[in-house]
């Protein structure tokens, strides 16, 4: 009988194309995978420790298990394994806590241990781009991990501490994996990392991979995804005119105060990033810009937090990631005075997320009449929902289309109510 494995996963793109890649390993090597809630001989948890959310909803998922009392290995793994590493491992419900280093061995470690074999992770070892090439996975598009670890240290961020320092996966290794995948029928290619615009492999930098990557001779879409608003060369902003770019980034842009943003060790001020989205819009008007914005930072006063909204009204981004500042130990933004009440928190964060929504609104209602190509990620009832290249939900009706494919649109109206989707006929 084949073994069941169950996984949840906490947090970024990074830590889903990490599960993917061992959901894959495990299905390959002859075990099942069965739903989170269901009965399992091994459970493995992928956290986050980004925010103090990150860690309460890591712990509530593990302590499921836990509570269920089944005769299973719980596995914890993932950025607040990482930083509580010490203290989990004194758990004794947690049979392993594996820190991000190791993640990649996972399926090894496991496998030895119903096999009876031992099997000893190599503390010194940092095999971040060990991960094998995801075929079965729970995602449509293919992640590809190109970058991990972050030199930056925002104020704010734990994430250097948990993910180490910037290291960049040979280019070789990236173009053979999008090969690979491309292989296993995938459409669609997402970059991850934790600081991918800071790529820098044997002094190639991430012009140099784009373009790699676009010059592959195959049919397929590349999404840049998550960025950091640096390392945009006059190559780069070339680049994404490129056909096979989708024109959507996640910039990250996080307070729309240049006094924040310098208390958040932030490398660049609100003008240098609208900078960039008036350079890529110059060529791409409807390129669509999502973004995170952190509220309440040590110290935002009341017109730091109007220049926020300013920023917001003015760069038109279709869709905001809202964060209450998060105090994470061994940060320096724990240390600094003038901590935010949290009932301001929350109601700057309110604040956001119904200007957020209205912008969203606006951007995907000016596709209205314009055209889209659709990469299906559901066929049910003779309906079929997907992303368009601009990174916009969109629903049409059909007798019959295949998931996974790409299918050309009109976009013809838009759904009432919040995050609304895009309604669409086949063309
Ligand atoms: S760039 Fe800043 S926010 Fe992003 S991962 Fe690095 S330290 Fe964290």
């Amino acid at each position: 009988m084949s073994k069941k494995i169950a996984f949840k996963t906490l947090g970024c793109r990074l830590n889903q194309y990490e599960t993917d890649s061992l959901v894959s390993q495990f299905i390959e090597n002859g075990y099942q995978i069965v739903e989170f809630d269901e009965k399992a001989d091994a459970y493995i948890v992928n956290t986050c420790t980004v925010t103090n959310q990150g860690d309460k909803r890591s712990r509530y998922a593990f302590n499921n298990v836990i509570k269920r009392n089944i005769d299973a290995k719980l596995i914890v793994t993932g950025c607040m394994a990482t930083q509580y590493k010490d203290k989990l491992e004194d758990e004794k419900a947690i049979n392993f806590v594996v820190d991000n280093n190791h993640k990649a061995n996972i399926f090894d470690l496991l496998d030895s241990y119903f096999k009876g074999e031992s099997f000893a992770l190599n503390e010194d070892e940092r095999s971040v781009f060990s991960f094998l090439p995801a075929k079965d996975t729970f995602h449509t598009r293919s992640m590809i991990k190109v970058q991990d670890g972050c030199d930056n240290f925002c104020t704010y961020c734990i994430v250097p501490k948990v993910r180490g320092r910037a290291i960049s996966r040979p280019i070789n290794d990236i173009i053979l994996n999008i090969n690979q995948v491309l292989d296993f029928g995938f459409k669609e290619i997402v970059l991850t990392g934790v600081n991918i615009t800071r790529y820098d492999y044997n002094g190639l930098s991430f012009h140099d991979l784009i373009e790699k990557i676009v010059e592959i001779p195959r049919d397929f879409r590349l999404r840049i995804s998550s960025v950091e608003p640096e390392g945009f060369t006059p190559k780069l902003f070339e680049l994404l005119q490129h056909t096979k770019v989708a024109p959507h980034l996640h910039l990250c842009l996080q307070s729309g105060s240049d006094k924040i943003l310098l208390q958040m060790r932030r490398f660049y001020t609100l003008a240098q990033f609208k900078g960039i989205v008036q350079k890529i819009r110059e060529k791409r008007p409807d390129f669509n810009f999502t973004t995170d914005i952190i509220v309440g930072f040590p110290s935002e006063s009341d017109k730091d937090f109007e220049e926020t909204l300013q920023a917001i009204e003015e760069i038109g981004f279709s869709h905001i990631h809202t964060f209450k500042y998060s105090k994470r130990n061994h940060t320096r933004a724990a240390r600094m005075p003038e901590q935010t009440d949290e009932k301001l928190k929350t109601s700057r964060s309110e604040q956001v997320r119904v200007l957020g929504e209205l912008k969203k609104r606006n951007y995907r209602a000016s596709f209205i009449g314009k055209t889209q190509s659709v990469l299906v990620e559901k066929f049910q009832k003779k309906v079929a929902s997907g992303y368009g290249e601009n990174y916009i939900p969109i629903k049409f009706t059909a007798n019959e289309v295949a998931e996974n494919e790409f299918y050309n649109v009109r976009i013809i109206g838009i759904e009432s109510g919040e995050d609304p989707n895009l309604l669409a006929e086949l063309i």
